[in-house]
């Protein structure tokens, strides 16, 4: 339990989670300096401290309630949650908000040189994972018999090594797979990072900040998605511009000095701007189009 005045937040200290965490916290207005590798630091401006430990450690952290936020891997939480449950330990926790990182996959993978037909390959296998629940979770309701061990790094050589048949592990590129002779055949979690709360009891004064980060935080991912579109258009092709920029909301349409066949159209849009749609824009008679990226949204 947390009796401290300062909200606790748990990020990952170093790895592929760190850098967008420590980004998002400081956009969301949070200053404090992490420069220093110190387990805890404290913010200059607001209720808040940022505790930085590994990523497998965070999930146990919210659900016993040491600390209130956290943002750590789907992959890991569940891992987590399924293992503590084996434990009978307590695996309460809220999801605040699925983040826009940290995007991978847990796949199956065998050696190229294996034939592969369908998950009853895996049948009698032997597999190596850091993931032994969610691998578990998944060939169980497959109703697939077969034999798992615990590495929690240099997964990949596994099979080379003859140590097993298969992996199962993170995919985000697919690249660390090929230069160790394997081949994806099944996917079988796909995550990204998430924003996560103790559900234990979390004083009204520090639900306050969790509720103003959380705006904070939603006001950045839905300005990260969209983009401010500024484009030079005939009058008569306004209507075809709106329908082709669908994710678009209530354009203003503003006059042109000097050209009273044309007019400038602004709109933020919820998708994005792919180089085709630019092109069709262009067919419709467009010019002068812009695609700026939106810092900051509050709605
Ligand atoms: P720690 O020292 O904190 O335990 P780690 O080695 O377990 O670090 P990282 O490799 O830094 O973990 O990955 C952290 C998380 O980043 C993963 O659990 C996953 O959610 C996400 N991730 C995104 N892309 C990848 C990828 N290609 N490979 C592995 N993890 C990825
Ligand atoms: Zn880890």
């Amino acid at each position: 339990m947390n009796n401290s005045n300062r909200l606790r937040i748990a990020i990952q200290k170093s790895g592929r989670l760190s850098d967008d965490s420590i980004k998002l916290l400081l956009l969301c207005g949070i200053k404090v300096n992490l420069e220093q590798q110190h387990l805890i630091s404290f913010s200059q401006n607001m209720p808040i401290e940022v505790m930085r430990v590994r990523d497998d450690d965070i999930p146990g952290l919210i659900m016993d309630g040491i600390v209130e936020l956290g943002i750590v891997g789907k992959n890991v939480l569940e891992e987590i949650a399924l293992s503590r449950q084996d434990q009978e330990k307590s695996i309460k926790y809220q999801i605040l908000k699925d983040l826009d990182f940290g995007i991978c996959r847990l796949s199956l993978s065998v050696p190229v040189d294996k034939n592969y037909f369908n998950l009853k390959c895996f049948n009698n296998t032997c597999i190596a994972t850091s993931y032994p629940y969610l691998l578990k979770k998944y060939l169980n309701k497959e109703k697939i018999q077969f034999s798992s061990f615990l590495l929690n790094g240099s997964v990949e050589v596994a099979p080379r090594a003859g140590l097993s048949d298969a992996i199962c592990d993170l995919v985000s590129t697919g690249g660390t797979l090929e230069t160790n002779g394997l081949r994806e055949v099944e996917v079988i979690y796909h995550s990204h990072a998430c924003l996560i709360s103790s559900s234990k009891d979390i004083s009204s004064f520090k639900k306050k900040i969790i509720e103003k980060l959380l705006v904070r935080i939603t006001g950045i991912i839905t300005a990260r998605e969209s983009k401010y579109i500024m484009l030079h258009i005939p009058i008569n092709k306004v209507k075809e511009v709106i329908s082709l920029l669908s994710g678009a909301e209530h354009p203003t349409i503003l006059n042109l000095v000097g050209d009273k066949n044309r007019v400038a159209m602004h709109m933020v849009s919820r998708e994005s701007i792919f180089w085709e749609t630019m092109e069709k824009l262009k067919i419709l008679g467009a010019s002068s189009i812009l695609v700026l990226p939106i810092e900051k949204m509050m709605e």
